[in-house]
């Protein structure tokens, strides 16, 4: 038969399609294969509207062979079939989608075929010299056989073919250095992809697998062939719940994802609407072991009716639920959607929104329900909800202020903002706060005494992102967050105050000698220290703890902490400085240094001159 042109734009369109629709050359074994469910569907749904047809769902099956000395891949389906024409309009014109066709004729009916774009079939393409489609189409006496080697064109020819359905034939290409196309014609890979986009096809899709066993008489070895079952065919995320134990949602959780632990909880939802879904969704019980890296890829599976189109679509999970895994499955997105298009996909945003949603009411009845489920995973994940809050600038306040916790002073373990609020003193009208590396180390701050001793609760801020987290929250339940190290923090009485003041104000020639040469915007008495001599607070917005943490990055940027050193007004060390004001103002200056240092050393600041700070207390050691 003479030999036919693509129609014209189809020419340009193969070109573009096999070099840049598709970024990912193996997807097109997807592709076939979902042509193939899509002519079963047709052909299975025939069976149920026409009683002349006699098959069952049973009948159907979709076979895969490879031939790696003939360096083919076939694919061959008991589906509805082509005729002439229709492998003339679906092959021949590219972007010409029967099964679009087919679904707008049968609309607001029981079908679920898969293409709607008319491009899948071309993909094969991207691994093919050559192509073959020998096709029956159901009812009719003959089959015919189309060819085509790519963008010149192809041909259709009468042929011989017993039974009704498609078989379709890839000649793959060369190997090049680049791209090893034969591993298309190898069993285990072939296997492999089947089970990677395919496992959840309706219908079962068969290989010959080999393999190879000992014999136990003659010990050696044999090889056998059997035909197996490649897919797993139904999706759990398709069942109903009540159909779903917890161990099945477990099992498939653990072997999806390779966690030898059970996932802390799981959320399975199926929405109909504007934008149809099924999810199924994990909160795994660890991180995996690069959650906290660079390398780590947020994102959920995406199956367009079971075919997956995307490994990890990061679009549909925000940043702070990244540890989340698990699967959506829409009809509403397309198979061939690439990820740029993806990112502007309406319903896909649609979906994300409703994800979310989904994933911190689940938190939220951890949290009710289960406590120590829900301190485990924020104990694993907390941070990262914590940097959701500090990385939108207030933003995310509203979804996540009610999700983390930090150690409570009173309580003694992990407490929410909400259960801390609740539990305020009548008179208080702030959460207070204090920062370190570890909650021993804060419990023996200084600053927290006076806190403590006045029975108020304390939060204890142990996470470098803590403090920048609560910064953005600015407030909650309209009570401000305060630093226990702060000026802000106050909790003298009207009296406690006037005298300090006057007490300060007495002192004010010895403080500024005592300033000289130490870095500190002032120097003053307080009474919030219990035993401790001296203290370091600070003013404006930047706090000791900040001025660690930014300096510690490996940007040039540097803060600085506006720093008061504050002295227990009751403490033996008053008297003392007192004596050495009067009489010799040089020694007092050194034991203010050493008393700045100390607050330094308390708060976990480095000291700038260590050699010198240990000679002056040599010094006064030795007086
Ligand atoms: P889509 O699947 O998006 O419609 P494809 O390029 O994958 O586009 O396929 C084009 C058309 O070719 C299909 O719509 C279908 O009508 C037809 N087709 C492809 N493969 C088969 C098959 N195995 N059996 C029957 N028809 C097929
Ligand atoms: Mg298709």
């Amino acid at each position: 038969m003479k030999k036919k042109q693509f129609k014209a734009e189809s020419k340009r369109l193969l070109d573009l399609m096999i070099n840049s629709i598709y970024t990912n050359k193996e997807i097109f074994l997807r592709e076939l294969i979902s042509n193939a469910s899509d002519a079963i569907d047709k052909l299975y749904y025939m069976s149920l509207t026409d009683r002349k047809v006699k098959l069952e769902k049973d009948d159907f099956y979709i076979k895969i062979d490879v031939d790696k000395d003939k360096n083919t891949l076939t694919i061959r389906d008991n589906g509805i079939g082509m005729s002439e024409e229709e492998l003339e309009d679906n092959l021949g014109t590219i972007a010409q989608s029967g099964t679009l066709l087919f679904k707008e004729e049968n609309k607001n009916k029981e079908t679920e075929c898969i293409g709607q774009f008319g491009v899948g079939f071309y993909s094969a393409f991207m691994v093919s010299d050559e192509i073959e489609v020998l096709s029956k189409k159901y009812g009719e006496k003959k089959a015919h056989i189309w060819k085509s080697s790519g963008a010149d064109g192809y041909t259709i020819d009468e042929a011989e073919k017993e039974d009704y359905g498609t078989e379709i034939t890839l000649h793959l290409k060369e190997d090049t250095d680049d791209e090893k196309y034969s591993k298309y014609a190898d069993e285990f890979t072939v296997e492999s992809l089947i089970k990677k986009y395919s496992d959840y096809i309706k219908y079962p899709i068969k290989m010959d697998l080999t393999h190879e066993h000992e014999n136990e008489e003659t010990k050696e070895k044999e090889v056998h062939t059997h035909e197996e079952t490649i897919n797993s065919m139904v999706p759990l995320w398709k069942k109903n719940k009540n159909e779903v134990s917890d161990e099945d949602y477990d099992r498939f959780y653990m072997d999806k994802f390779y966690d030898y632990e059970k996932p802390l909880a799981t959320i399975h939802s199926s929405v109909e609407g504007k934008c149809s879904y099924n999810a199924l969704l994990y909160i795994p019980a660890k991180a995996p072991y690069d959650f906290y890296t660079k390398e780590f890829e947020k994102g959920l599976e995406l199956y367009s009716n079971g075919v997956m189109i995307m490994e990890k679509c990061g679009d549909l999970l925000p940043d702070y639920f990244s540890f989340v895994r698990g699967l959506v499955d829409t009809p509403d997105v397309s198979l061939n959607i690439s990820r740029e298009m993806l990112q502007q996909d309406a319903q896909v945003k649609t979906i994300a929104k409703s994800i979310e949603t989904k994933i911190k009411k689940e938190l939220e009845s951890m949290l009710e329900e289960r406590r120590e489920d829900y301190e485990k995973f924020f104990k694993t994940f907390g941070i990262n909800i914590k940097f959701g809050i500090y990385n939108s600038f207030g933003a995310n306040n509203e979804t996540l202020k009610d999700l983390i916790m930090f150690y409570s002073s009173t309580e003694k373990k992990l407490t929410t903002l909400k259960e801390y609020v609740e539990r305020m003193k009548e008179d208080q009208d702030c959460i207070y706060y204090a920062c370190g590396e570890t909650v021993d180390k804060i419990d023996l701050l200084p600053q927290t005494d006076q806190a403590k001793e006045k029975g108020y609760e304390v939060l204890y801020l142990t996470e470098y992102v803590d403090e920048f987290a609560l910064q953005m929250l600015k407030e909650y339940d309209k009570k401000k967050f305060i630093n226990v190290s702060s000026k802000e923090f106050d909790l003298d009485t009207k009296e406690e105050k006037e005298e300090l003041e006057k007490h300060n104000e007495d002192s004010k020639d010895m403080f500024s000698i005592m300033k000289e040469g130490l870095d500190v915007k002032d120097i003053r008495f307080t009474k919030k220290l219990k035993n401790h001599p001296v203290c370091l607070t600070t003013e404006g917005n930047v706090s000791t703890e900040m001025e660690k943490v930014i300096n510690a990055m490996p940007t040039d940027e540097t803060i600085k902490a506006e720093k008061i050193l504050e002295i227990n007004e009751s403490h033996p060390i008053v008297e003392k400085l007192q004596k050495l004001y009067k009489e010799d103002k040089e020694e007092l200056k050194k034991y203010s240094k050493v008393l700045y240092a100390q607050a330094r050393l308390i708060e976990g600041l480095p000291i700038d001159n260590p050699t010198e700070i240990t000679n002056l207390i040599c010094d006064i050691i030795t007086k």
